[in-house]
């Protein structure tokens, strides 16, 4: 029992653009890191996002992101991290 179907394929060729990560800028000291040569500093890099609420100091609604270097982000508040060992 069951229904036959039969498909018709027709071959196209599409057009996809990606976005492919070139480069990662920290916002402090602009140095850029690129992906295929320095992954472990960009992995090392501190990304601060948030999202102000309502009555937030920020401005209801405003997004405040940045990305700092492992340098820039001891040197901006190495001091305020909190540093356990996950291993
Ligand atoms: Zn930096």
């Amino acid at each position: 029992m069951g229904y036959d179907v039969t498909k018709v394929y027709e071959q196209t060729t599409t057009t996809i653009t990606t976005n492919h990560l070139k480069m990662v800028v920290c916002d402090c000291c602009k140095k850029e890191f690129d992906p295929e040569e320095d992954i472990f500093s960009i992995q090392d890099m501190i990304h601060i996002e948030h999202l102000g609420g309502y009555a937030s100091g920020y401005g209801d609604g405003v997004k405040v992101t940045a990305d700092f270097c492992h340098i820039c982000a001891e040197k901006l508040f190495g001091n305020y991290l909190k540093r356990t060992n996950a291993w």
